[in-house]
């Protein structure tokens, strides 16, 4: 085949296995042939419509089999997939498709706001899985079924652009990784390299497809293996529990807040799990409780660390090292090369602190049309920096410390939220909290811990900061604390900082308990 891309997976694995099922969503399957039969004839119509090599083709929408038709029709002609948070309003899915330059959006039912935006973005073509009272949509079955599914050998190099990704925007407005054909290749690799992810895998896929882990850490290479893809289209820790059960799942990740929310519904002890063979968790900082919940249920829970920028996996923790490392984000994956410097450029040794910079072939060539933030991401030698802290211990199993940006100096003495966070978390009435650094006239800053108490618990600020005492040292013990009903997050539960700062750093004394 001459496209060594990813859009020519569907025909590869037809050839192998076209009677195995790839993909489960709701009641209906599709085995490897009929994917690929549906993707040649997107892929046919996309090209009816004009679209050609390196053309940006978006996807709006939740988690659905058509987001992975979009993304290797796409990637069939050459063309370029770009995912939409289905979060974003209509000025902001605007932004992003006028900042990807996008020619083609397909998008579910969020007409709302696909049609402003598209209009306002300049988009040529819109295709929508709704019905026909879209006026200005093609349908996107009807084009299916107007396409042949005729054989496609688009030259397709693995250099080539394959998706714009836009990372979570956690800390501030998302930008767009470009990853090419060859770091999502090399991205599953290291996946099928470190687990033992199989051909007979049932991987659920629960976190949201238009980003990375969703879609990279658990449908490619379950796909590139000839597994199974049960979808959900968003998250519902109900119905996560159900499908394991019927699915008989058994492989997913999650973010730590899924895991979390999975483990408080009313049905966790009575499901069965038995099916489960390895649960991955990343994304955002792990609690110590969250692992410790699901070591106690005996299932392999792993903790991962990437990055959009690394499409995505950069450390994984072996399923047999989860209890004697537990909290570590592992060790870096196989074709993965990782350092710690320090804050004055040296290489961090054992338990010293110092940003993760990485290197390998799954890391991005920058950001769309962002040449001075490309440039700003690497360090000399082609290093991607991170912007995370982290140490290492005597083995080489590398713990999260947290981000530079949310990090904050307490009297001279450097705090990591996380780290006050995990400790908080233990308190039997908290349910969520966020620590942030707020000026203060003695200290330089100190901490604020905003805090979601459980459902009918109680407690007051002294409470709360009683229960640090002893656990933590003195100058990491927040100063205040803020009860609040929710906390501001991402489409994937990650805390946004930066909106938790903007609405209560400068928090009054009447909000407080
Ligand atoms: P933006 O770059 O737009 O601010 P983001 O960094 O949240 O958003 P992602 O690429 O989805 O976007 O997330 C990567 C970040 O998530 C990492 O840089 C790190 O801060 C955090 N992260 C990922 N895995 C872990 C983990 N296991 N422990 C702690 N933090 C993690
Ligand atoms: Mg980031």
């Amino acid at each position: 085949m001459l496209n060594q891309g990813i859009g020519s997976w569907p025909a590869r694995r037809a050839r192998k296995t076209p009677g195995r099922i790839a993909v489960v969503h709701e009641d209906r399957t599709w085995t490897y042939r009929e994917l690929d039969e549906r993707v040649l004839r997107l892929a046919h119509a996309l090209c009816g419509l004009g679209v050609r090599r390196g053309d940006r083709v978006a996807y709006l929408g939740p988690n659905h089999p058509t987001v992975l038709e979009t993304l290797f029709a796409a990637g069939a002609l050459g063309a370029v997939f770009v995912p939409l948070n289905t979060r974003l309003t209509a000025p902001e899915l605007a932004y992003n498709l006028t900042d990807a330059g996008v020619t083609v959006l397909v998008h579910g039912p969020e007409a709302a706001e696909a049609v402003p935006a598209a209009e306002a973005a300049g988009v040529r073509h819109r295709i929508a899985l709704a019905g026909p009272d879209d006026k200005g949509a093609l349908g996107y079955e009807e084009l299916l079924a107007g396409a042949e599914p005729a054989p496609l050998d688009e030259p397709v190099a693995p250099d080539d652009p394959c998706i714009i990704m836009y990372t979570s925007g956690t800390s501030g407005r998302p930008k767009g990784a470009v990853l090419s054909h060859a770091n999502l290749t090399w991205n599953s690799v290291n996946v099928l390299v470190d687990t033992d992810l199989a051909a007979d895998e049932v991987t659920l896929v629960v976190a949201p497809l238009f980003h990375t882990a969703g879609l990279n850490m658990t449908c490619l290479p379950t796909l590139l293996k000839g597994g199974r893809v049960v979808l959900l289209g968003s998250f519902d820790p109900g119905r996560v529990l159900d499908l394991i059960e019927r699915r008989r799942v058994t492989y997913m990740f999650g973010v730590p807040t899924m895991y979390d929310a999975m483990a408080a519904h009313p049905r966790w002890t009575a499901t069965d799990l038995s099916s489960l063979r390895t649960l991955n968790c990343g994304g955002a900082p792990v609690p110590a409780r969250t692992i410790a919940t699901y070591l106690d249920r005996g299932l392999a829970f792993s903790q991962g660390y990437g990055m959009t920028e690394a499409s995505p996996g950069v450390l994984f923790l072996d399923r047999e090292q989860t209890s004697a490392k537990a909290g570590s984000a592992g060790v870096p994956h196989f074709f993965t090369d990782l350092r710690l410097v320090r804050p004055d450029g040296g290489e961090a040794g054992p338990e010293e602190h110092g940003e993760i910079l990485v290197q390998g072939p799954h890391v991005m060539t920058g950001y769309w049309g962002k040449a001075v933030e490309t440039e700003a991401a690497f360090a000399e030698g082609g290093w991607l920096r991170t912007g995370d802290v982290a140490r290492a211990d005597a083995d080489g199993y590398v713990y999260l410390v947290d981000r530079i940006k949310d990090m904050y100096v307490s009297g001279g003495e450097n705090v990591s939220p996380a780290e006050v966070e995990d400790a908080l978390l233990t308190h039997p009435a908290v349910a969520e909290c966020a620590v942030i650094g707020v000026p203060d006239p003695v200290w330089g800053e100190v901490g604020r811990a905003v805090v979601v108490l459980r459902p009918g618990a109680s407690a007051d600020e002294e409470d709360v900061l009683g229960h640090l005492r002893g656990r933590l040292a003195k100058y990491k013990i927040p100063k205040s604390v803020v009860v609040t009903d929710a906390l501001p997050r991402t489409a994937t539960g990650k805390f946004i900082k930066p909106a938790v700062r903007e609405a209560y750093a400068a928090a009054g004394d009447s909000e407080r308990p």
